[in-house]
């Protein structure tokens, strides 16, 4: 069942993930702090710098994907955040359990 803005009663509205990208945002920078535990020496050959760079983008990717399926889980679980396509107004819907 669609459901309507309760400002001008659009029944044209997205799901906006907030906790998604929150829990992908906090997930890469993680995973990159993490990866990032090269203590920094003061002629760092670049070969060893290359892999420390990559070594962290691929961790941060990784807790980014992590994030975001925990942000997802959330959104489920507790309320559902959407975007009117009309008027642009955002509104929370509250899960009803029964
Ligand atoms: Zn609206």
């Amino acid at each position: 069942m669609p459901l309507q803005c309760p400002y001008c009663l659009s029944l044209r509205n997205r799901r906006r993930n907030s906790a998604i990208q929150l829990g992908a945002a906090l997930g890469t920078v993680f995973g990159v702090g993490c990866a990032v535990r090269t203590p920094i020496v003061k002629s760092i050959p670049a070969e060893a710098l290359a892999k420390a760079v990559l070594e962290s983008l691929r961790a941060g990717m990784k807790g980014g994907l992590i994030g975001a399926q925990m942000g997802e889980h959330f959104d489920e679980q507790f309320q559902t955040s959407k975007r009117c396509l009309n008027c642009g107004q955002t509104f929370v819907v509250k899960q009803t359990s029964n």
